[in-house]
């Protein structure tokens, strides 16, 4: 296994390994704004704020129905904050680090520890074996040579309920906490200032969360449900689909090595376009056009669609229009990823393949 070394941002990587556009088609959809991206935020804050209060403030019933409303508000922020860790939500660098920590709060997520699993590793070397942390599949011998418990693990991930549980668990989680080893490897005094920053906020949003709740009625562990608990798991939810989605498909390639990343392109052919009804799309802020992103994570989200439209004129993405029957489909045929032959095969073709010893 090859394991990369040297530099650690993805602007470092040659632009022309990564598109066939040209420069100047790159540089247009590069290009910032400053005031929408600084309102939109102001106003999906607002939005959130807003519903979390509306959820505590509404008889029990209709507050059930509002509360994963607020996981969808915490995604739209996420996804704004996501922008901003790479630098391209706003021409101003200050501003996308300012943004940038406000809006992980509601998902609970630390700026510098994102920036790491994120930017440094997720978008260096997407789908990458031994690298890349996000849904990186078993091969079928180091599925067969897994303990009982970690085998129905990955099972219970890879099946289409098990899907939304796998970020908070293997990513967020151990990234968090410093069980993850390469944030280990990085850590330095902002880790622990942005992580006391997070911590800071769970406080707040405790204390307010079951006083707001206390004064319409609702005990403090309703209020915790309705208003913490259930948004954030309902955003790590669709965040784990999201992000299996990105890069989870029978005509997607992983990567045994970093020759065979470079040779195939790694960055747009291990990357997948899924398709959603426009509305859908932007209240995603564009996040499913990954082509684009992991092309250029530098341009902002405004700018995505019309950068995935531009290279699907010039490049073989896979782009496929989401439905419910085509998830369960992928979810069916990725399990584990046979490295030497570059396919994916069911945990059956695995075991035939190389019979437990
Ligand atoms: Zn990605
Ligand atoms: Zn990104």
């Amino acid at each position: 296994m090859s394991v990369p070394e040297g530099g650690t941002h993805p602007s470092l990587i040659p632009p022309a390994q990564r598109t066939r556009l040209s420069q100047s088609q790159r540089l247009g959809f590069t290009q910032r704004r400053t005031i929408m991206p600084v309102a939109l935020f102001l106003g999906l804050a607002a939005v959130y704020l807003g519903m979390v209060w509306l959820t505590l403030a509404v008889p029990t019933p209709i507050a059930l129905l509002l509360s994963p409303l607020c996981g969808v508000a915490i995604g739209v922020l996420f996804v704004l904050a996501h922008d901003a860790a790479h630098n391209s939500l706003t021409a101003s660098s200050w501003l996308n680090q300012l943004i940038g920590r406000l809006a992980f709060l509601p998902s609970l997520h630390s700026f510098t520890t994102w920036d790491i699993a994120h930017n440094q590793i997720h978008h260096r070397y997407n789908s990458l074996r031994g690298w890349d942390t996000v849904w990186e599949p078993m091969s079928p011998e180091d599925y067969l040579a897994s303990g009982g418990a970690r085998r129905a693990l990955y099972r219970f991930y890879r099946s289409p309920l098990g899907v939304p549980f796998y970020y908070m668990m293997v990513i967020w989680a151990p990234a968090h906490c410093g069980a993850a080893s390469y944030i280990r490897q990085r850590w330095g005094a902002m880790f622990a200032v942005d992580l006391l920053l997070v911590l800071a906020f769970l406080a707040g949003q405790v204390l307010a969360v079951t006083a707001v709740g206390a004064a319409y009625g609702h005990g403090a562990l309703a209020s915790l449900l309705l208003g913490l608990v259930v948004p954030f798991l309902v955003w790590n939810g669709l965040m784990s689909i999201a992000v299996f989605l990105h890069h989870t498909h029978p005509a997607l390639r992983w990567y045994p090595d970093l020759d065979a990343w470079k040779a195939d392109r790694g960055a747009i052919a291990g990357t997948a376009h899924v398709r959603f009804a426009g509305p859908v799309k932007a209240l995603m802020l564009w996040i499913m056009e990954h082509n684009a992103h992991h092309a250029a994570p530098g341009v902002p989200f405004y700018n995505l669609a019309g950068m995935q439209k531009a290279m699907a004129a010039h490049e073989d993405m896979l782009s496929w229009g989401f439905t419910l029957r085509g998830f369960i489909r992928v979810c069916k045929r990725c399990k584990l990823y046979d490295y030497e032959q570059g396919r994916w095969v069911t945990f059956e073709e695995g075991r035939t393949r190389r019979p437990a010893v």
